[in-house]
């Protein structure tokens, strides 16, 4: 069976890694040159580690991984709420803090250790399907026939631009902004800590990705100047800003192409599920094709895509709302969520599945 993969992000390399656990080599294009040393990801869920367990490759993310098992809730500098999991069934159930770019760099070296290499520096420029084949031109002049293709071309995909698949949503006004820094000195590399701060509630959140390394993600479009907690930074690695967009494909699937990761959906990075989506996303289009039951795959994945993004989006308003009332529900829950220990199970739950 010939099946093409358009694009290598972690959508991409997750559906060639699940393909390849089945014994179906398939090619991998990449538009950029050569693997991005930048991370957008920095949280990988237990229920992620447990798809790649089957996939026979999760080993080298629980090395590598930080355990982030404390959540640390602040208003204006002042905890508002502790959770530990470091003492429940949790302590090994919590979310795993790794830059996207080893995740990607873990799933590569898979790969290669099956024979399937990504071919960078190629991209696909026009893609073409009927009930019984997909036929995709590159940017080498060459083209080729396949019997199936996913595309996972992320946000911009060219692929549902060109099958004219609608990504219907908005986008949201105003920038976010995110920094990775190396931490000097006393560091919690088990803890997230997120500060809500002034009257127009914004907020920063600092997220361990390495034992003295850490995420820093804020509301606002300047994470590093907005930043009110005590934390010694050593050096700078990256800083950026982004937007938000809330879309979702109107389908998964054209024929013999079906879509997956960010070229399916988007939401904002509020509780760290994008990317798990996509690769979860990755491994059912794989297996519907292993075991030939494409049909069910758009209804399923848009439905689970659709949860996520409305939980996602519940969760960003609740956190990042001016609005009085929204904001009195986030702190009753978090105080509830903090106090009583089925509640604080409920959402452990609800947070680290996808
Ligand atoms: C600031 C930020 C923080 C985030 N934090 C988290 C988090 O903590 N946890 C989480 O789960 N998610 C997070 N996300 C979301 C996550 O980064 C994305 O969901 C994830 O990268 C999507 O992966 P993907 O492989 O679908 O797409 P991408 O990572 O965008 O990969 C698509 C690839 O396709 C290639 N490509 C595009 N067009 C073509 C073409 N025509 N031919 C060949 N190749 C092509 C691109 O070059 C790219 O490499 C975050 C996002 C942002 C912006």
């Amino acid at each position: 069976m010939d099946v093409l993969i358009i694009g290598a992000g972690p959508t991409g390399l997750t559906a060639a890694t699940a393909l390849a656990s089945k014994g179906i080599i398939c090619r991998v294009v990449e538009r950029k040159s050569e693997p991005s040393e930048l991370s957008r990801a920095v949280g990988i869920m237990p229920v992620t580690i447990d798809a790649l367990k089957s996939l026979g490759v999760a080993d080298a993310f629980l090395a590598e991984a930080m355990p982030l098992r404390k959540m640390h809730v602040l208003r204006d500098e002042k905890t508002l709420v502790y959770l530990d999991n470091s003492g429940n069934e949790y302590r090994d159930r919590v979310p795993l803090g790794l830059p996207q770019n080893r995740t990607e760099g873990i799933l590569r070296d898979a790969l290669m250790d099956k024979g399937v290499q990504v071919e960078y520096d190629l991209s696909v420029t026009k893609i073409s399907t009927s009930a019984d084949k997909a036929e995709a031109h590159f940017s080498d002049n060459t083209s080729g026939e396949f019997d199936w293709v996913i595309a996972a071309d992320g946000i911009q995909s060219t692929v549902r631009e060109q099958l004219q698949i609608g990504y219907p949503g908005i986008d949201l006004p105003g920038k976010w902004s995110i920094a990775d820094v190396d931490i000097v000195g006393d560091f919690d590399s088990e803890e997230i800590t997120l500060d809500l701060y002034g009257r127009d509630c914004q907020f920063t959140l600092i997220l361990p990705i390495e034992k003295y390394r850490a995420r820093i993600a804020s509301s606002t479009e300047d994470a590093l100047g907005n930043m009110r907690l005590p934390l010694n930074i050593g050096s700078v690695r990256r800083t950026g800003t982004f937007q938000i967009s809330i879309r979702q494909a109107e389908t998964y699937r054209k024929n013999r192409v079906l879509l997956a990761g960010d070229a399916a959906h988007c939401h904002s990075p509020v509780g760290g599920k994008g990317m798990n989506l996509g690769m979860a996303d990755a491994i059912a289009a794989a297996m519907s094709i292993v075991y030939g039951n494409v049909g069910q795959y758009s209804y399923t994945r848009r439905k689970v895509g659709a949860s996520v993004v409305k939980k996602t989006e519940i969760a960003r308003y609740l956190i990042s709302s001016e609005n009085p009332l929204a904001k009195s529900l986030f702190w009753f829950s978090a105080k509830c969520i903090s106090s009583i220990p089925p509640l604080h199970r409920a959402f452990m739950k609800q947070w680290t599945s996808v």
